[in-house]
């Protein structure tokens, strides 16, 4: 999808911090980190966030909540972490790509609106 940042950094026409990668999905380093780990899976299709998922292209998600325990355990995330999707103008999503947040490294607030 042109005009996409996360279809650039997919694509490599931007840089970022790859820490995992397999052929449907990567995960990178948030650019603006909220906590002390800040990773992004980003499946490499353009889906433009979970309200566009359905029977067709849903096994996507469960394809990144089958790779965060692994990547969560070689970050040392072994006290547990928050993933997090922002789906659409009022879930505060700012990058229209599909994408889940995997936040931890310290005890975060339990608040979450
Ligand atoms: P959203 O608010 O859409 O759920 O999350 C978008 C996230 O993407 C934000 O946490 C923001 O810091 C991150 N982000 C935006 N642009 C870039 C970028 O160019 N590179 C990286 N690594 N992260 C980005
Ligand atoms: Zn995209």
């Amino acid at each position: 999808m042109e005009n996409c940042i996360f279809c650039k950094i997919v694509n490599r026409e931007i840089p970022s911090t790859r820490i995992y990668e397999d052929r449907r999905i990567i995960a990178i380093k948030d650019l603006s980190p909220q906590a002390p780990v800040h990773v992004l899976f980003i499946p490499k299709d353009h889906i433009p966030s979970a309200d566009n998922l359905d029977e067709s292209n849903s096994d996507i998600v469960a394809h990144v909540f089958s790779v965060i325990p692994r990547v969560a355990a070689e970050l040392g995330l072994r006290n547990g972490y928050r993933i997090i999707n922002n789906c659409g103008e009022d879930g505060g999503q700012t990058v229209k790509h599909l994408h889940f947040h995997l936040l931890g490294g310290k005890k975060l607030d339990e608040k979450i609106v």
